[in-house]
């Protein structure tokens, strides 16, 4: 008998302990009841679903009424609405602001639905502070990756690496590095990983044989590699066999066909601009080559459309359809801007930038959102922890009113953004 109650007691204590266990945790979650899905992943849009958010995972997602939410601490019913993934920005430059316009700016980043952001060669001393900052939920910010730059050493001049490297040498530095056929690449990729990069962007000023070896070394210590489409005097197509992970640029493309390419990136605008070009074999090679590789193509439309084209009609044109070739061919589009936000603008550029893929690049909604999310997720090497919305992945949503995969300017009407379980409101 004696030993029966010993067991009883101990029993009711394990579930006891369970109970308080588990009590505290549903007090934490969030739960977002009764909302459109539209999970980055597929092409469907669930209706009417729970997702219970604990710290910072998404911890399930159900029909509604299949489960019990009633104990949750924080409950929001938004019926009518739909959540997607939270955007990312595949590339924006940041680190020569100002503490008050970055704290002003990544702050509205955040607001208009960015949850995570790829910097393509700034000032690592400071971006180390802002991504530690936002990782941390210290600042209001999206989460902050960074890069290293790699070049030939006459790229080392340019004013805007001399910008993020005052104090110091530019060119010998872990993230900004001048690379050489003596360059010891398993010391300088092992630098460039110390800094806190999460890839390398190799922008301009190397043959070919330079970047497969930073490509190697690079992929080998876990790192990204990030490439500008044309290298000078490498073209598109030796970035892509070199096994970079990404090309950046649309307007960039169009050196793949020409008979001679400048040994340096100045004269980068200057290839001719004829959409009668595409013609030319070297581009389908070029995208049966990303889609077996699986090269993602960060086309950066807006900024060539609104900034370097500047009402250059043929180069305009040029931009919109080697983006639109590239995609039927199967090539990955990443959505990133080059430049965050436009002083004065209601929205982050990477909206005008999605907008541009569905108008004028042939991509669905859909598809031009998943490029704002998965993809560039998968850019960022981070794809096993965000861009789409699936049970284990980290809470970055963001939950509009109305339904982005009927007109992608749907993704402006933001409620709330939800950046690593933490939730912001903004309206
Ligand atoms: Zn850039």
């Amino acid at each position: 008998m004696k030993k029966k109650a010993i067991i009883f007691i101990l029993i009711l204590t394990v579930s006891l302990f369970t109970l308080m266990a588990r009590e505290p945790q549903d007090e934490e979650s969030l739960v977002l009841n009764n909302v459109h899905l539209i999970d980055g992943k597929t092409h469907k849009r669930l209706k009417n679903h729970c997702i219970v958010v604990k710290g910072d995972t998404i911890t399930d997602i159900h029909p509604l009424g299949e489960k019990d939410i009633t104990g949750a601490a924080f409950l929001l019913n938004l019926e009518g609405h739909y959540v997607i993934p939270g955007l990312i920005d595949a590339h924006v430059h940041i680190s020569h602001m100002s503490a008050e316009e970055l704290r002003m700016v990544l702050s509205w980043a955040l607001k208009g639905g960015i949850t995570a952001v790829r910097d393509m060669g700034g000032d690592v001393r400071k971006l180390a502070t802002i991504r530690r900052n936002a990782l941390l939920h210290e600042i209001e910010s999206p989460y902050i990756y960074y890069s290293a730059i790699m070049g030939g050493p006459t790229f080392f001049t340019d004013f805007r690496v001399v910008g993020s490297t005052l104090g110091e040498t530019p060119g010998k530095l872990p993230w900004a590095r001048a690379i050489t056929p003596t360059t010891d690449m398993r010391q300088v990729i092992a630098e460039a990983k110390g800094s806190g990069a999460a890839g390398i962007k190799i922008y301009a000023n190397l043959p070919k044989e330079e970047i497969q070896r930073i490509a190697a070394e690079g992929h080998k210590q876990g790192l990204k590699i990030w490439s500008h489409a044309t290298v000078f005097p490498a073209r598109p197509i030796d970035a892509v066999l070199a096994g970079v992970d990404v090309v950046s640029h649309c307007g960039l493309l169009a050196w793949e066909s020409a008979a001679e390419l400048p040994q340096s990136y100045e004269r980068r605008h200057e290839a001719q601009y004829d959409i009668a070009l595409l013609k030319d074999k070297s581009y389908e090679k070029l995208f049966k080559e990303m889609v077996k590789r699986n090269t993602i193509l960060e086309a950066t439309v807006y900024i060539f459309l609104e900034r370097i084209a500047k009402g250059d009609k043929k180069m305009e044109e040029f931009c919109i359809e080697v983006t639109k070739m590239a995609h039927q061919h199967g090539v990955k589009i990443a959505a990133g801007t080059d430049y965050i936000y436009k002083p004065g603008a209601p929205f982050p550029n990477v909206h005008y930038e999605m907008e541009l893929l569905v108008d004028k690049c042939g991509l669905s909604p859909i598809q031009a959102l998943q490029s704002a999310t998965r993809i560039n997720a998968e850019a960022l090497g981070i794809e096993d922890r965000t861009g789409t919305i699936e049970k284990g992945k980290r809470a970055d949503l963001v939950i509009l009113s109305a339904d982005p995969s009927a007109d992608i300017r749907n993704v402006r009407k933001i409620r709330y953004v939800i950046k690593g379980g933490k939730l912001y409101v903004r309206q």
